[in-house]
């Protein structure tokens, strides 16, 4: 896009350098890519049979995040890794990743490498490849545009709007680990039982997060999900997101949701409960999904194979039943949604 001229250039980046620099970075790239970086546009060959899936994320430092508690590493795979689980939330396959930066004055050549690298650290295993993206100046902060595609077998996609009652609700691996995480880089570490490898392991699972590609891929070519979503904003709004989508309710088993040794140490040094921070935390990417009861036992094997545990929370119930919780005494209570949201101060 054209500069306007009243901005500023206090900045050491110059664009056409530093594309040039990416494109010799990245340039190269293999299946499915006529043309990556360096023309007006990525020229992508589409599959027959099909469907052609897109997600972007749009991340503002001091909003998303900021660079005190993140690497510019930590920011470009995260940023990647959101996408990545957009798109393992449909069931699909990510293959082609476009990068939009602003870049502020403080935001230098090794720094931006950073970001990059960890973009592609990201990337790498599902074999996604970066082919193009804009660049631009900005007064001061640093905004980050990731752009994903991919494909899923037509008609296959993992949608929010297809549970039904009676079907089973799951989970894959635990949850409340980011927000956990989260906290603890916000805050001096409080001294945990497990020291400083309790600690980092939480932090890492905020900082880098593993979207569920493989699972979510499976269950949708073995057609064995009705509805799935990724858990972005906290299991409790994302439920939510989930049932008004397929317009039901949901019963939710509080002692079922799965929470990590390092969590439980975490909550008992809080004197919280471990399940309010499973219920509320955000960006654990893992999928939620739900599954008619003639298919539970394949997902038992799915979960045998699976790197990750895969773990039933419940039920969904008819529209009319409400969204409910049943809580450790065995009583039925609504369901909060207590998960983050912008614009709501
Ligand atoms: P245009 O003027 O058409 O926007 P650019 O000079 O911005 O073209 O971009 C040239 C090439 O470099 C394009 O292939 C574009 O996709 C790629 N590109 C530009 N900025 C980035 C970036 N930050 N990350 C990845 N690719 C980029
Ligand atoms: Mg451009």
């Amino acid at each position: 896009m054209r500069r306007s001229s009243t901005v500023p250039h206090p900045h050491t980046i110059q664009e056409f350098a530093f594309i040039e620099g990416l494109h010799r970075r990245f340039g190269k790239t293999g299946r499915g890519v006529v043309l990556g970086i360096g023309d007006d546009a990525a020229l992508l060959r589409v599959s027959p049979g099909e469907d052609f899936v897109a997600t972007t994320d749009l991340l503002v430092e001091g909003v998303h995040f900021t660079l005190t508690t993140a690497s510019y590493e930590d920011v470009g795979y995260k940023a990647a890794a959101a996408n990545i689980s957009d798109i393992a939330a449909m069931g699909g396959r990510p293959q082609y990743l476009l990068v939009s930066i602003a870049i502020g004055p403080a935001h230098g050549r090794s720094q931006l490498h950073g970001l990059y690298r960890g973009i592609m650290t990201a990337c790498r295993p599902h074999g996604i490849q970066l082919v193009g993206g804009d660049t631009s100046a900005s007064r001061r902060d640093l905004f980050l545009n990731v752009t994903l595609t991919g494909s899923v077998a037509r008609g296959k996609a993992l949608r929010r709007d297809g549970a039904r009652p009676g079907d089973l609700v799951y989970v894959t691996g635990t949850l409340g680990d980011s927000l956990a995480g989260l906290c603890l880089l916000a805050k001096r570490p409080p001294r945990l039982r497990g020291g400083p490898q309790l600690v980092s392991s939480l932090i890492a699972r905020h900082l880098r997060p593993s979207p569920r590609v493989e699972i979510g891929r499976a269950l949708s070519t073995r057609g064995l999900a009705t509805a799935g979503i990724d858990l972005s904003d906290g299991l409790s709004g994302d439920l939510v997101h989930l049932c008004r989508q397929s317009r039901v309710g949901a019963e939710i088993d509080i002692e079922a949701l799965p929470v990590s040794a390092a969590l439980e140490t975490y909550a008992q040094r809080l004197g919280a409960d471990p399940a309010d921070l499973a219920r509320q935390g955000g960006e654990d990417y893992e999928l939620l999904f739900t599954v008619t009861p003639r298919n539970a036992a394949r997902i038992s094997s799915l979960a045998r194979a699976a790197t990750c545990r895969i773990t039933r929370i419940g039920v969904i119930q008819p529209k009319s039943a409400g969204m409910r919780v049943r809580d450790r005494a065995g009583r039925l209570r609504p369901w909060k949604n207590v998960s983050y949201e912008h614009f709501r101060n």
